[in-house]
């Protein structure tokens, strides 16, 4: 089945593009098709993953308010993953929406002339405004990163309170598929003590793997490259190809179970 993850939390700078990049890199190393879709008008899913986004002659803007098709928009940059792009004209777009009667589904009724991938990634921004609430409606599922510091546990609280409210208002496929613990460190005891409590919560909706602290994480972006191709080897790369595996694990068990 086709996934459509969109990689979601409003608190700010918690990890979204860095996961969103590099699941997407990723899955496409592992011979998945890949659609990396940026709903964020900072354009860092872009830029970090090889779009020239000072270039752009159409964006994401584009093709969800005008008449540009999907192939007017999407970009092929090097690390084999497609990229719908976009920049601060997204901005726009928030207003723009408001008047329109699909202003909640427009992405998803666009996704479905997207071409044939196994495995679309949207960028949020962080927050909950017109353009998350455009890619909750169209996504198969939310994987939640998030840091394991002290506020953490109440912003995702209200996250998953959201994805209730989306369900019950037209998209009841979203899954919850997992949630990220990101910049991780084991010396921190607060980070352990907040990942007890996530087990604790939520259980199995805790990815096992996670994501370390990890500089060339956040130097691959100034280079427009994901961590695969900047530093293959680096921590942070191997995880990303870990999570990578888990998601693709997950699915499979959840494909069988509804067979069974
Ligand atoms: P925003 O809410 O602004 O969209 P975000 O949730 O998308 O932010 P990122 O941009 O992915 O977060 O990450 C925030 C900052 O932390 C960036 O500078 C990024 O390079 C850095 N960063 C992300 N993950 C890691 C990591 N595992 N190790 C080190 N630095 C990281
Ligand atoms: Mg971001």
């Amino acid at each position: 089945m086709k996934q459509i993850l969109v990689v979601a939390n409003q608190k700010g700078g918690v990890g979204k593009t860095t996961t969103a990049i590099n699941l997407a890199a990723s899955l496409a190393q592992m011979d998945k098709h890949v659609l990396l879709v940026d709903m964020d008008p900072q354009g860092n899913a872009s830029s970090g993953i090889g779009v020239d986004i000072t270039q752009l002659e159409t964006s994401s803007w584009d093709w969800l308010m005008s008449e540009a098709t999907f192939d007017d928009v999407v970009q092929h940059p090097d690390c084999g993953v497609d990229v719908v792009p976009s920049n601060s004209d997204l901005t726009a777009a928030e207003v723009d929406l408001l008047g329109a009667e699909d202003r909640t589904h427009r992405l998803r009724d666009r996704l479905e002339n997207a071409g044939d991938y196994d495995y679309t990634i949207i960028d949020c921004p962080p927050s909950l405004n017109v353009l998350t609430v455009n890619a909750l409606m169209a996504s198969t599922g939310v994987l939640v990163p998030m840091q394991c510091e002290y506020f953490a546990l109440e912003g995702l609280t209200s996250l998953l309170n959201t994805l209730d409210r989306i369900r019950s208002n037209g998209n009841q496929q979203l899954r919850t598929e997992g949630i990220l613990r990101t910049m991780y460190d084991p010396r921190n005891s607060l980070t352990n003590m907040v990942s007890r409590e996530l087990f604790e919560y939520f259980g199995d909706l805790v990815y096992r793997t996670v994501i370390p602290r990890n500089v060339r994480l956040a130097e691959a972006p100034s280079h427009g490259q994901p961590i695969n191709l900047y530093d293959r080897l680096a921590k942070g790369s191997v995880a990303y190809m870990a999570l990578a595996n888990e998601v693709l694990r997950r699915h499979t068990v959840h494909a069988q179970s509804k067979v069974n």
